[in-house]
């Protein structure tokens, strides 16, 4: 899972260097196919329950799932990328929220938040706590800044399934949930709202019930002796 870990974070950092206004998403998609076969791994999501790209590609209001299209980037929407792969039978998941040019003040603090709240998440990540106490951290640090905390999407355990058990909540009780254990590999994903946490489902559709922008971040997570060590960064 190092492996495929260490081959997603640099497909994401290839990616990160092609957001700019005027760019397609399905062009996005395109330059992460070909960086994902070329690398002697197969993607994630491309038809997986159907899903029609290699990346979600969720811009603004858009919480997850985004589908690639022949829209172009604008300058000031951020783009949260969420893009998976298998290598040798091992998956790996994470995404990143980026700012399409210059973006505004208030974007960018949602951005840096649902990111730091990630790590805030992994401080808790610890052999003899509990699962509880990675959502409670991440859930604290957001909404204690004024934002909304996701419910309807959570992170989850990976592994040779990109969805394992257990459920990974940004949101609920410390002290609660499943015990951690050394040899448990999660995707931890803050899924950070600037308004209401409340969100619209539609199918694969999730947007935010107001309509204010959505940040995800998101990594693949390996508890070991040593401590939390986060696979694709
Ligand atoms: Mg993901
Ligand atoms: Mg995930």
């Amino acid at each position: 899972m190092r492996r495929s870990g260490a081959i997603l974070r640099d497909c994401l950092l290839y990616l990160a260097d092609k957001v700019k206004p005027g760019v397609s998403t399905k062009k996005l998609d395109e330059f992460a196919y070909n960086y994902i076969t070329s690398h002697d791994s197969k993607p994630s999501f491309l038809g997986y329950g159907g899903f029609p790209g290699t990346i979600c590609a969720s811009i603004d209001e858009v919480v997850v799932h985004g589908f690639p299209s022949a829209r172009r980037l604008k300058e000031g929407e951020i783009l949260s990328l969420d893009c998976g792969l298998i290598y040798q039978g091992w998956q790996a998941d994470a995404a990143r929220t980026l700012a399409v040019g210059e973006i505004s003040e208030e974007k960018r603090r949602l951005v840096e938040v649902t990111k730091q709240s990630f790590f805030e998440g992994v401080k808790q990540f610890k052999a003899g706590g509990r699962l509880g106490d990675i959502s409670h951290a991440v859930q604290t640090y957001c909404e204690s800044r004024g934002y909304g905390v996701v419910r309807s999407m959570v992170g989850h355990g990976i592994g040779r399934e990109m969805h394992e058990d257990p459920s990974v909540p940004n949101f609920g009780k410390a002290g609660h949930g499943p015990k951690l254990e050394v040899g448990m590999v999660l995707a931890i994903e803050p899924m950070i709202n600037m308004g209401t946490w409340q969100t619209l489902e539609d199918g694969w559709k999730c947007e935010t019930l107001d309509g204010k922008p959505s940040a995800h971040y998101e990594n693949t997570v390996a508890l070991t002796e040593r401590g939390a060590e986060i696979l694709t960064l």
